[in-house]
């Protein structure tokens, strides 16, 4: 059913207001085919908003919002290691891990409590803890928005990088993605070298085990967005030439960094705003977040511009002090009120 004018002021992490000339909850894979025909023959722009924790929305998207609350999931055994795990748009993405990891099926542990549905997951191949989307996905299904083709894409056909697509390029705001199909092992498969988790964890964890330290160790660190809106890292991590990450290491010997199989050196974006002096800073109704300078903050009753200036603002002092572009990570969507 299409709503008009609707709210979707709760339906994104950040807190931002924000309406939709039109907004449809899509309940099964049959209803995204009949409302998405519907909007081509009205010829609305469709945007597809998943649990909104990625995105920056202006007040007003014009057109068509849909949003797929389909969300079976089943498994397909393949051998005795391996299963192919099927989930479709709908299901929230940390649902999803606590319940392959009760049935021990081991791959993505590390991507706990990570916000949003699993339909956003590939956009920009989510990561967390030494582990990515595409180290576990094997294909994607999808719903062409322009013609209604479906289709499905493999890994390779994904173009996967760190927090990259083709879905960010060559398909951006082209498709609704419909359903992933991941490849898990029933082999427990620990991947605990990145931070303390090993230290948090006896030598042989069960995958549940794992769900729950890497959830502990998060909500240690990142605002919860309940209480405070965020969009949780708002910058990606640069990746510099090999020789600008020499010159920066020789002035600043204990900045983090690493190394790529390129060659090039991926920077913590963190690391950098922090030695700005930028963390805590609050301008008005936005800030940077206290604990952790990755993330910004919303205080309640700013729009996107602020949140957006205050963003140039840390991009501009962190270029200046050390020559480096810091990238936005969430997406922006919509426009002024008309
Ligand atoms: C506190 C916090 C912590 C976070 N930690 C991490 C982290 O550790 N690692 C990480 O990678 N990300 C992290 N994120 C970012 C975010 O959780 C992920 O990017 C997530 O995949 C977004 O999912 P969503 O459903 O909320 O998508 P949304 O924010 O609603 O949408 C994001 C983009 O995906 C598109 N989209 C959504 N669903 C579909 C679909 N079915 N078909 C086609 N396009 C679609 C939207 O149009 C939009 O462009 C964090 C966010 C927060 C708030």
């Amino acid at each position: 059913m299409i709503r008009h004018d609707a709210e979707l002021g709760a339906a994104n992490t950040l807190g931002l207001a924000c309406r939709a000339e039109r907004f449809a909850a899509l309940e099964s894979l049959a209803e995204a085919r009949q409302v998405l025909a519907e909007a081509r023959r009205h010829g609305w722009p469709v945007s597809v908003l998943g649990g909104g924790s990625n995105l920056i929305l202006r007040p007003w998207l014009p057109g068509l919002v849909v949003q797929a609350d389909f969300a079976d999931w089943w498994l397909e055994p393949l051998d005795a290691d391996t299963v192919r795990v099927h989930v479709e748009a709908g299901m929230n993405w940390h649902s999803l891990v606590e319940a392959l990891a009760a049935r021990e099926l081991w791959g993505t542990e590390n991507l706990a409590l990570i916000p949003g549905r699993v339909g956003a997951a590939p956009i920009q191949n989510i990561g967390a803890y030494g582990v990515e989307l595409a180290d576990l996905l094997e294909s994607v299904h999808l719903l062409y928005l322009d013609d209604g083709r479906e289709t499905v894409l493999s890994r390779e056909e994904c173009a996967f990088a760190y927090r990259d697509s083709v879905f960010k390029h060559a398909l951006h705001g082209r498709v609704l993605i419909t359903r992933l199909v991941l490849r898990l092992s029933t082999r427990p498969a620990p991947r605990l070298g990145y931070g303390d988790l090993a230290a948090r964890l006896g030598p042989t964890p069960s995958a549940s085990e794992v769900v729950a330290a890497v959830s502990r160790v998060r909500r240690e660190k990142l605002p919860d967005p309940a209480v405070l809106g965020n969009a949780g890292s708002f910058f990606k991590n640069p990746v510099v030439a090999a020789e600008r990450a020499r010159r920066l290491l020789a002035e600043y010997p204990g900045m983090p960094h690493f190394p790529l199989a390129d060659g090039s050196v991926k920077l913590a974006a963190g690391w950098l705003i922090d030695q700005c002096g930028l963390k805590g800073l609050r301008e008005g109704r936005v800030g940077v977040h206290d604990r952790q300078a990755l993330v910004l903050v919303h205080h309640g009753g700013a729009s996107a511009e602020e949140l957006l200036a205050l963003a140039r603002r840390v991009a501009d002092t962190v270029a200046e002090r050390f020559g480096v572009t810091l990238e936005r990570e969430p997406r922006l969507l919509g426009r002024a009120l008309p």
